[in-house]
């Protein structure tokens, strides 16, 4: 249930920089209305260790964790914005939408940029060239949780209700919005490809050259042979759906994902992203597939026992050529602690 959809891809290519920033960071930017979302001035009680007072308050604080948790991981150089907000996002008894991300501008051919005539989200791109590319008060990534969870109505998710606390999942009827957090801001920094699934067709610039993105590098199909740069519109179109033999073919994650034990995740000893035999819009290619077991991150649905661990995560981005620390047993937390 941890779907999530690409927001937007606007494709633009960015040469030179605008201004040096000394740190970097996160920022989330609250754009909610007055009285509502991350505004919500509802009073509540502290919470495993969110001590807002209001739900607003607790909603932010668990983003801001959320992503200095990621700042943690990522060397950053400049500051990342990310728009924030609690909208009514689908839901039913049964399943619904937790959260959604994606970057709001992607680049090629920066100063930095690991692969030439490679898309990047904005995010990476702005990093690697230690320049914000974008003008002040323009967000870089665009994420949205689902406010009807709050309502507490059995119409959405049988009424389970957020649990806003930063300690742990929470209890029996909750969803913890903390590890959805790290999953969405993941997406939005790169966890994702920029190809149309419904056509195979590459992202263009705006003279209308097709390029790889970042994260399509890594992808293969174990069945034809060939890697998703390698393909024909056509033949992406096909892979895409093409359970169980698109695999991720990225050193770092391949080095790590002995933590994978289930042999079902795997075709030819790589890792299977989600390939279902019909698109699942927003889920397919950009997650790990949901046979990985122990459970990961990046799997399509909300998986119980995940709550602050990366697992590998921090391998596809390191793959993928963000600059990632890796301070060890930290990414293995919770189901992978030994
Ligand atoms: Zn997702």
């Amino acid at each position: 249930m941890m779907r999530a959809v690409v927001l937007v891809a606007l494709g633009i290519t960015l040469f030179g920089s605008l201004e040096n920033i000394e740190a970097g960071q996160f920022v989330i930017v609250n754009l909610d209305p007055p009285n509502a979302g991350l505004n919500d001035p509802e009073p509540v009680s502290p919470v495993g260790g969110n001590d807002g007072t209001t739900l607003g308050e607790q909603r932010m604080n668990v983003l801001e964790a959320a992503a200095a948790r990621w700042a943690n991981f990522l060397e950053l150089t400049v500051e990342i914005r990310v728009g924030a907000t609690f909208e009514e996002l689908e839901c039913d008894p049964t399943s619904g939408v937790l959260g959604t991300a994606g970057p709001n501008n992607v680049a090629a051919n920066f100063t930095g940029a690991p692969v030439a005539d490679t898309w990047y989200t904005i995010a990476q791109a702005i990093t690697l060239a230690e320049s914000d590319l974008i003008l002040a008060d323009n967000q870089h990534i665009s994420t949205r949780y689902n406010v009807r969870l709050d309502d507490g109505d059995s119409d959405c998710l049988g009424g389970n209700t957020w649990y806003y606390g930063l300690d742990d999942e929470g209890p029996f009827g909750t969803v913890p919005l903390f590890p959805v957090v790290l999953h969405e801001l993941a997406h939005g920094l790169g966890f994702l490809t920029l190809v149309d699934l419904e056509s195979g067709a590459r992202l263009e610039t705006g003279d209308g050259d097709p390029l790889n993105d970042a994260y399509m590098l890594f992808l293969r199909d174990q069945e034809v042979e060939k890697d998703w740069p390698d393909m024909t519109d056509a033949e992406r179109v096909d892979s895409a759906v093409n359970d169980p033999n698109v695999v991720w073919t990225g050193p770092t994650v391949d080095a790590m994902s002995n933590m994978v034990t289930d042999p079902a995740a795997f075709s030819g000893g790589l890792l299977r992203v989600h390939a279902p035999g019909e698109i699942e819009d927003g889920s397919s290619i950009s997650h790990w597939t949901p046979d990985a077991d122990p459970p990961l991150l990046m799997e399509p649905a909300r998986q119980p026992g995940i709550f602050d661990e990366l697992d590998l995560t921090p391998a596809l981005f390191s793959d993928i050529g963000w600059p990632v620390n890796f301070p060890g047993i930290e990414i293995f937390r919770d189901r992978f602690e030994p």
